[in-house]
C-alpha cells in the first residue's frame, strides 16, 4: 500500500462499466474502497477487488448510515441510468456529511440538479472522453487534450518542424498567444518549467496550458501551416 495517500477511505456506489473501472483503478492504486451495488452480481464481481463490497440500495438512508458512509473521505456515485436514485444518493451522501461527494452525471439536467444539491465534482465521462478524441481527431498535432474548465484547457502538442530549432524566446508564445508552456517531454526525459532559451526539438511534446481559443489560435497558425 503506498504511504502517501493517507489512508484516505473511498466508497464507489454503482458498479456499471464507469463505477466499476473507478473501483480497479483506485485498488490499484493502494487505497482502500468500498464497492456498493444494489445487484449481487456487480458486488460479487467486484469482491475480490475492493476492499469491501456490499450489496445494498443507497437511497436507502438507513443502509448508508449503518454502514458508516459518513466516516468515508470520498464517495463517487455512479449510478448513471436511474437519475432519481443518483441524485438522491447524492442528497443522503450529503446529509451525513460525507467530505467530497463525486456523481457521474447523464445529462445537463442531471448536473444543474446535482450542483444545486452540493456534489462537489460532477463528472461526464462519456462527454469529455467524446470531445477528447474529437479533438485528437481534428488536430493531428495534439495528443492529449485536458478541459481544466470551460474555457482553459492543457494540451500536448507534438512540436513540428516549424516550431523546431526555435526556442521558446525566439517563439514568444506567451506574448503572441497568452499560452504557457509549462513542460517539455523529450523522449524519456521531462522538462518542466523549461527555460526560455530551451530550444525546441521536432517530435518534442510540449504541455501547453491557456484559454481554448488562445490555444486554437495557436495551433492554427504554427501547426497547420506546412
Ligand atoms: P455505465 O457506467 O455502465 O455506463 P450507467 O451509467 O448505465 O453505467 P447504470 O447501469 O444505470 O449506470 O448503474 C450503474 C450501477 O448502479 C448498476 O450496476 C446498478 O445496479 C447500480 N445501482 C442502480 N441503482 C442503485 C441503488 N439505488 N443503489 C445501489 N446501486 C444502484
Amino acid at each position: 500500500m503506498k504511504e502517501h495517500h493517507d489512508e484516505k477511505e473511498f466508497a464507489v456506489i454503482g458498479l456499471g462499466r464507469f463505477g466499476g473501472s473507478i473501483c480497479k483503478a483506485l485498488s490499484e492504486e493502494g487505497v482502500e474502497v468500498m464497492a456498493m451495488d444494489i445487484d449481487e452480481d456487480k458486488v460479487n464481481e467486484y469482491a475480490k477487488i475492493a476492499s469491501h463490497a456490499v450489496i445494498g440500495d443507497s437511497t436507502d438512508e438507513s443502509v448508508l448510515k449503518n454502514l458508516g458512509l459518513r466516516n468515508f473521505d470520498h464517495v463517487i456515485v455512479a449510478i448513471g441510468e436511474n437519475i432519481q436514485a443518483s441524485i438522491l444518493t447524492t442528497l443522503i451522501l450529503k446529509e451525513l456529511g460525507v467530505h467530497t461527494i463525486t456523481v457521474k452525471a447523464q445529462n445537463d439536467y442531471h448536473e444543474k440538479v446535482l450542483s444545486k444539491i452540493g456534489a462537489d465534482h460532477i463528472v461526464h465521462p462519456e462527454r469529455d472522453m467524446a470531445k477528447r478524441i474529437a479533438h485528437n481527431i481534428v488536430s493531428n498535432n495534439v495528443l492529449d487534450y485536458l478541459e481544466l474548465s470551460e474555457e482553459h484547457s492543457l494540451v500536448e502538442i507534438v512540436a513540428n518542424s516549424r516550431l523546431a530549432g526555435n526556442t521558446l524566446l525566439d517563439l514568444d508564445i506567451r506574448a503572441k498567444y497568452g499560452i504557457n508552456i509549462v513542460a517539455i517531454k523529450r523522449g524519456k526525459e521531462v522538462i518542466v518549467s523549461p527555460l526560455a532559451t530551451e530550444v525546441i526539438h521536432q517530435e518534442d511534446i510540449l504541455i501547453v496550458i491557456g484559454s481554448v481559443t488562445d490555444i486554437s489560435r495557436f495551433e492554427k497558425r504554427v501547426l497547420h501551416t506546412k
